[in-house]
């Protein structure tokens, strides 16, 4: 196989960038494993879910059918007759469309890249077998934090010191308690640590920090100097949907309720990228551009989408397929933001739409932006970085949500 320069550098950061596109392939396990030095994550804890080689799609060598045919030459199967589109339906399939040529693109060029379909299915499988991923025995922190023994629980942190002044040479262990919920708990600054809670491990990477709290203490992670404030935004909120609610994965919160959170003040007033996952309701994105974005005094959002596929490529569903699209759209916007970049800085202003891809992990679980994203992040380097609604932590990251621990726990990692 000959190894392009695009797959050294998905292989050194994570980020395979597909020629002649606007478009990108990651893989989340090496960006999430850049903040671990002792520990990294185990490619099949992450990718627990079976999106093995498709059928419809072919293996990486073999002749593929389209994913996405024609409409005007799709063979009909005798099915019962679609049920003509409402008014906001249409709506929402005008904005498919809209999407769907960037979309194949961007997955035709994820298919000519042989060395990439070739590297998949290692990267997926990685070199260890299948950890055990056992959710069944893990602490349920959505439960306990809205218990009343929240105020009651500690969690117990380890970390190495070295003995001497230096970095390097032996080190001893330390422990420190810190109240667990309701609380912002920092992590050690120069390695991970590991916290321990109700006899279960969690992984903490280094130089970050996170509060576990209800939506009712947002306002706790204002910073009291607005100059801290952050630089890069990210929100994947737990929004109304049918879909979550059947399968309980996290409790929702009523839509509305995100005019309430603090955007504004959480943002560096020397200018913020901030990025919103949305789902592909029509309804939902009305209230996002028409209320949400404009209270937060985000103008003009930009587009981008990540498009899910499975380990030999192909997608993991039909591009048409109208309720379950196999992508998801996150709109970008800036806040206090001047388009010109300051003389000296390599920040680029955010116009154009592009498209990520990479392999889905646990149901919800988001690829890792920061890095992606770098060039379009204002101010001062690092990025100031926060998340809100995470469900993990990282490096230089505040994480903020009811469960942020949630894939730190030490079944997700192995000792390096
Ligand atoms: N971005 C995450 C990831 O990649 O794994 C997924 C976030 S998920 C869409 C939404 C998160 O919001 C869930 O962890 C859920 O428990 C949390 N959440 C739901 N209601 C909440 C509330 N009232 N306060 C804080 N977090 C809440």
């Amino acid at each position: 196989m000959n190894v392009s320069d695009e797959l050294r550098s998905l292989e050194a950061t994570g980020i395979y960038r597909l020629p002649g596109s606007r478009a990108a392939f990651l893989d989340p396990v090496r960006l999430l494993n850049e903040s671990y030095r002792r520990f990294r994550l185990v490619p099949s804890a992450y990718y627990s879910r079976s999106f093995g080689p498709s059928n419809q799609g072919g293996d990486a060598q073999g002749e593929r059918t389209a994913p996405y045919p024609e409409r005007k030459k799709r063979k009909r199967k005798r099915q019962p007759k679609p049920r003509e589109l409402n008014a906001v339906e249409r709506i929402a399939e005008a904005r498919h469309q809209e999407a769907r040529d960037l979309l194949i693109s961007a997955h035709k060029s994820l298919l000519e890249a042989k060395d990439l379909l070739e590297f998949l299915p290692g990267m997926v499988k990685g070199d260890e077998c299948m950890q055990d991923v056992q959710t069944s025995s893990e602490n349920n922190f959505v439960e306990i934090g809205s218990s009343w023994r929240a105020p009651l629980c500690e969690m117990t942190i380890c970390f190495q010191k070295p003995h001497g002044q230096g970095e390097a040479g032996p080190c001893h262990v330390q422990r420190r308690s810190s109240t667990l919920f309701n609380k912002i708990i920092s992590t050690e600054e120069n390695d991970e640590s590991e916290g321990e809670f109700q006899s279960r491990l969690y992984i903490l990477p280094k130089g970050g920090c996170f509060l576990m709290t209800d939506f009712k203490h947002v306002h706790d992670l204002i910073p009291d100097n607005s100059n801290d404030g952050y630089n890069l935004i990210v929100i994947d909120p737990p929004w109304e949907n049918g879909c979550v609610r059947q399968k309980e994965a996290y409790p929702t919160l009523p839509n509305r309720y995100l005019l309430y959170l603090p955007v504004q003040e959480l943002a560096d007033p020397a200018g913020a990228l901030l990025v919103l996952w949305i789902t592909n309701r029509e309804k939902l994105r009305r209230f996002v551009e028409d209320e949400l974005l404009p209270s937060w005094g985000v103008k003009d959002p930009t587009e981008f989408y990540w498009l899910k596929v499975k380990s030999d490529g192909s997608l993991i569903g039909d591009l048409d397929l109208f309720h379950h699209r196999p992508y998801e759209c996150l709109l970008l916007g800036y806040i206090n933001v001047n388009r010109e970049a300051e003389p000296g800085s390599n920040f680029k202003f955010l116009q154009a739409s592009q498209v990520i891809m990479s392999v889905p992990g646990a149901h919800s679980r988001k690829p890792p932006l920061q890095k992606i994203l770098s060039e379009f992040i204002p101010g001062s380097k690092p990025p100031r970085c926060i998340e809100l609604f995470a469900r993990e932590l990282g490096s230089g990251w505040t994480s903020w949500g009811n469960e942020p621990l949630h894939f730190q726990d030490s079944m997700y990692f192995t000792e390096k």
